[in-house]
């Protein structure tokens, strides 16, 4: 459910920003809406939660890149929405295990360290999501994570 919203002035341009939360997520998504999602094909970007990338700057992730290249995107087509994962820090495994990642058994960093995480992200949330807003059901979504796409089907979503 929404518990929070407001807009929220981007150097993209005006979101309508929307917090969702349910007792069994700890944390919940944020999401970012822009035009009118409802109908057209919306651009969709489910984001994982990256401290070090996008606030850190850290040059191990892509992630603050995709980020941009989400709302640049979004802002030019006109309509979409960035789900943003708060609880995913880490591929789901949380900051404590995300740190342990870059280092060896030695204690070296390791060269491509957030590789070494099992990826324990589940997509069923963010599709929940875009439900809540009633996003149209045919969208085009940014990734190239096919986890993603098969739980936007498993939500009724197609994916063009
Ligand atoms: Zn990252």
């Amino acid at each position: 459910m929404i518990t929070n919203a407001c807009h929220f002035k981007t150097k993209f341009g005006m979101f309508d920003l929307t917090l969702h939360k349910r007792f069994w997520w700890s944390k919940g998504y944020l999401a970012l809406t822009y035009g009118d999602t409802a109908s057209g094909i919306p651009i969709i970007r489910l984001q994982s939660t990256c401290l070090f990338g996008t606030a850190l700057h850290s040059i191990e992730c892509d992630c603050k890149r995709q980020l941009n290249d989400a709302f640049r995107q979004i802002k030019k087509h006109g309509r979409g929405v960035v789900v943003y994962a708060l609880e995913e820090e880490g591929k789901g495994n949380g900051l404590e295990d995300k740190i342990d990642s870059m280092l060896d058994k030695c204690g070296h960093p390791y060269l491509d360290s957030l590789y070494v995480l099992v990826d324990k992200r589940r997509y069923s949330g963010a599709a929940r999501v875009l439900t809540e807003l009633s996003v149209s059901k045919r969208i085009h979504v940014l990734t190239q994570n096919e986890e993603k796409c098969e739980a936007l089907r498993k939500a009724g979503f197609v994916i063009l």
